[in-house]
């Protein structure tokens, strides 16, 4: 059990396990990519431990490249969308794996999907640490998903609480 702030939290996936799935989806990467050059686009802040995992387990030659949301909000018909920092270069003809650390209401990915296409990749999919079908608002096509989770929320491993509990090597849920 670990206290947060104001809140508490209880181990809810161990590292190893995390680990281990991890390179599984590594695994796959590297077979579905063989002889290609895919350029991972990392979401920061939250995906920073997964895609650190995940690429030291792929061989394939790639780029990888880092975004985040500016922290200030605008308001269209699908939510709060934020502005995208950083991709200055170009993604045209390119196989793009966006790397990201959970797919929640798919709201952010479907804003950040379309930021992409819009910029003619060749192809786009999707790697997430975590899932939570219950919570999807929108359809979102996730090629590697880590773990399907119910819809609790969840800290460690890169995601935070308030900006605390990322350096946590393990996930933990809300007690
Ligand atoms: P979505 O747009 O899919 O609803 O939200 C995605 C973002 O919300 C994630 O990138 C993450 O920053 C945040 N988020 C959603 N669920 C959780 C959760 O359980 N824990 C933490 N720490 N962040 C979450």
């Amino acid at each position: 059990m670990i206290n947060i702030l104001d809140k508490t939290f209880v181990p809810f996936i161990s590292r190893s396990s995390i680990e281990s799935r991890i390179a599984e989806l590594a695994d796959q990467i590297g077979k579905d990519y063989a002889g290609r050059n895919p350029v991972f686009i990392v979401v920061l802040n939250g995906a920073f431990l997964f895609a650190g995992e995940l690429v030291k387990n792929i061989s394939l030659t790639c780029e990888i490249t880092f975004i985040r949301f500016s922290s200030y909000s605008q308001t269209e018909s699908t939510g709060n969308v934020r502005q995208i920092i950083g991709m200055e270069e170009s993604i045209e003809n390119r196989d793009i794996i966006i790397v990201e650390d959970i797919v929640d209401t798919g709201l952010t990915m479907a804003h950040l999907l379309k930021q992409i296409k819009d910029r003619s990749p060749k192809s786009v999919e999707i790697a997430t640490l975590l899932h939570k079908p219950e919570a999807l608002k929108t359809p979102i096509d996730m090629r590697y998903v880590g773990f399907e989770i119910d819809n609790k929320f969840v800290v460690g491993y890169g995601l935070d609480y308030d900006g605390f509990g990322r350096n946590l090597d393990s996930l933990y849920v809300l007690a």
